[in-house]
Order: C-alpha cells, then structure tokens, then sequence
C-alpha cells in the first residue's frame, strides 16, 4: 500500500518519512514479520536522515540532475546502470545492490536519486555515523516496502556490529535479531521486502570485503574533464537564470577541480560577484576576478590546498610526513585533508602517498613558492614511490 502514495516520482523520505511510517498501518509500513513482531512498531529509528547536505542547500536541490539524460559526464557508469535498471524494472524485481565510490561532490547521491526515480521507488536517505546502534538499522530495514531504494550515505562509518546486520538483509532479505537477555533472551528472524541498497563512498578501502561482496553492481566515479563542467555549469546557470558567456562558463570549470559540487558553488559565488559589481552577465573576465577574491587560483586550489602543500614542501621539507602531522600543523581534520584536498593534489601530481607518508612533487611545491631540491631523489630511487 505504500507503493500507492508513489507518483512515478522517487518518493523521498527523510526524518518526515519516519513519521510517515509512524501514522501508516502496518501492511503499509512494514513488511510480513514474524508471528512475535508487531509491525511497523519498536523497530523505528532516529537514523533516517534528511536528504541533501547543508553544502548543498535549497539551491544545490533544484540543481541536482533528475534523470539520466540531465546528468553529465560518467558515461560508462551510467550506461552500466541503465541497463540493470531496465533489466530490474523488466523484470519486476528489485535491483541488485550498488556501491558509488569516489571523492565528494562528484555525483554519487545524484545517482542515487536517479536510480530510486527511475525505478519508481521510495529513496529512504540515511548514513553510516547515523547508523549507531543495531536498533536501528532493523528499524529502517523493517519499514522498507518491496523494491524500495535505501541509500546509505558514508557507509565505511557503520559499525561493524551495524555491518552484521547488513549481511542477511542484503543476501537473503532477512535479518535476525535477539531481544532480551540472558536466559529470557529471543532470536527473532524477520523477513523482509526485497530492496535495493546503494551504498556511497569516499573510502572503498576501508569497507570490510564481506560487506564490498554483498554489491552486485560497485562503480568508481572519477573527476570530470574541464568539458564536462562546462556542462554543467551551463545547465546551472540556466536553471538559476543567470545568463553567462561560453568562455566564463569555462572559466569557472577550469577552476572547480573537476567537481560538479564546487562548479555549481563557484558559480553562485560569481553570479553574486556579476549582480553586486557589474550588470549580472559572466563573461570570463568577470568569472576570473570573482573567484581570485574567492582565494581560488587558475588551478581550482583553494588556500587551504595552498596551505597544505606550502606546509608539506616548506615545514616538512617535501616530505615524507604523515597525515597526522599535517592536520596537527594545519589545525584542521586529518579526515578533510584525505577525503577533500589529497584526492585531488594527487590527481594532478602535486604529492604523492608513498609508504613513508606524503610527498610534494617538484611542480607542487613550484606551486606552493617553494623550490625543491627533493625531487631528483624520488625520481631517482622508483622504490620509495610505492602509490598507495
Ligand atoms: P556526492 O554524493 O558524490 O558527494 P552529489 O550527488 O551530492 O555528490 O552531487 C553534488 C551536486 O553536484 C549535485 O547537487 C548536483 O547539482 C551536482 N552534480 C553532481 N553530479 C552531476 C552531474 N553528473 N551532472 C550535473 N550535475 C551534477
């Protein structure tokens, strides 16, 4: 009966949706349980997040891609999808379990929402910190209808004790669960609807291989070419009814580190820089001056990538340091630097990840303003340069 409410439309639910469960009848919120489980009660839980970061905001929303055909770029992914998404709906099954790996911002939520739509399914948004305790991740698998979409945000944070959990509900639509202690304790096995997980990642390596082999389908999204966010910045500017030059599109491309996420967040910064000092048009000029007093270089690197490399090339001689230290140094959080301003430097070779810990390249610490002598070494000796 939940697939009533559904439009065609991905019916997204949020920390509203939980309530929705909470007012619905049992044969609407859960599924078939066991004899000795009341559905759709005890089993809800606080975990069920609202969809779209604050990053991304009202704006970010209206211009997230909705179908396939509006997303840009990541071509071979979305052709893969598409036809297991066909081949599901053909099918009238669910579709088999999808991984999204890759730095932030690249469009793995994006897809997501695409999948759940084009399914014609309910997208239930959740994360892996927001997954604490095995209460609740039974409380959100219970209260999926059939080929309903769970989305689990940041998933290398759940707990392995949450993980468990996961293992049956995926391979066999089933979990198991104890309640009470010692000797009034009770295993419970509880059915459930077939459903989709997509799991989003920007750490596939610290995925425990028994949840990574759970995934039938597990695509890496890889930055996008200066091209491709010229598309999308475009689309942006179009729906925000801003009206740019092709050259000033490109000129906030060149500079959003191939990430559609900053494209669309530069583009902001410069739509107010045109309203607020010229007549709201972007054009290159425009575009480049905007974001110099962003603090954002014709790289895209912003200060705090400045300041991670000048303190790599300059505090730390080149390298090696160990990531630790840099966030010591930097007072900032190691995970940021590894989720955010590594991925990229490395990207376009201004450090390296060796065994030791991290490196400048000569072109990164050139662009940091420090000249470094280092690397003739690391050239010279191939072995030290073990890429992580
Ligand atoms: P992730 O989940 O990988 O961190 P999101 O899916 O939230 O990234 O994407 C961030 C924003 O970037 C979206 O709101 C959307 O506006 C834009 N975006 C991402 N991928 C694309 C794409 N392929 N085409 C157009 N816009 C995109």
């Amino acid at each position: 009966m939940a697939k009533t409410a559904r439009t065609g439309r991905e019916k997204i639910v949020g920390a509203s949706g939980a309530a929705d469960a909470e007012t619905g009848s049992p044969a609407e919120s859960g599924p078939e349980t066991a004899s000795d489980v009341t559905p759709g009660t005890a089993l809800r839980s606080p975990a069920i997040v609202p969809t779209g970061t604050a990053e991304d905001g009202r704006l970010g929303n209206a211009l997230r891609p909705r179908r396939f055909d509006e997303y840009v770029g990541q071509t071979a992914v979305v052709d893969s999808i598409t036809v297991a998404v066909m081949a599901a709906s053909q099918r009238g099954e669910a579709l088999d379990h999808v991984l999204l790996h890759g730095p932030p911002g690249l469009g793995k939520t994006t897809i997501a929402h695409i999948i759940a739509r084009e399914m014609e399914s309910r997208l239930v948004h959740t994360s892996g910190p927001a997954m604490e305790r095995p209460a609740d991740v039974v409380g959100i698998l219970s209260n999926l209808g059939e080929r309903d979409v769970l989305f689990i945000d940041e998933i290398h944070r759940l707990s392995s004790a949450v993980e468990e959990y996961l293992y049956s509900a995926m391979e066999d639509f089933r979990v198991d669960f104890t309640t009470g202690q010692g000797a009034f304790a009770k295993t419970i096995n509880l059915p459930l609807h077939p459903f989709t997980l997509i799991g989003s990642t920007t750490r596939v390596g610290m995925l425990s291989a028994p949840l990574r082999d759970r995934f039938g389908l597990v695509y890496h999204l890889d930055y996008y070419t200066e091209e491709q966010l010229t598309l999308v910045v475009q689309r942006s500017a179009k729906i925000l009814d801003v009206q740019i030059s092709d050259s000033g599109a490109s000129e906030i491309a060149r500079r959003s580190r191939g990430t559609p996420r900053i494209a669309n967040r530069l583009l902001r910064r410069v739509r107010d820089f045109a309203q607020v000092r010229h007549d709201g048009v972007i054009d290159a000029e425009i575009g480049k001056n905007a974001l110099l007093l962003e603090g954002v270089d014709h790289l895209g690197l912003d200060r705090l990538d400045r300041l991670y490399l000048e303190t790599l090339a300059r505090n730390y001689d080149g390298g090696p340091a160990g990531v630790n230290a840099l966030a010591a140094t930097l007072n900032e959080e190691q995970q940021t630097l590894e989720d955010v301003v590594e991925p990229y430097l490395l990207k376009i070779g201004f450090i390296l990840r060796t065994t030791q810990g991290r490196r400048t390249t000569p072109e990164g610490a050139k662009h940091a303003g420090v000249v470094q002598a280092l690397g003739t070494t690391l050239k010279s000796d191939p072995q030290q340069t073990r890429f992580l």
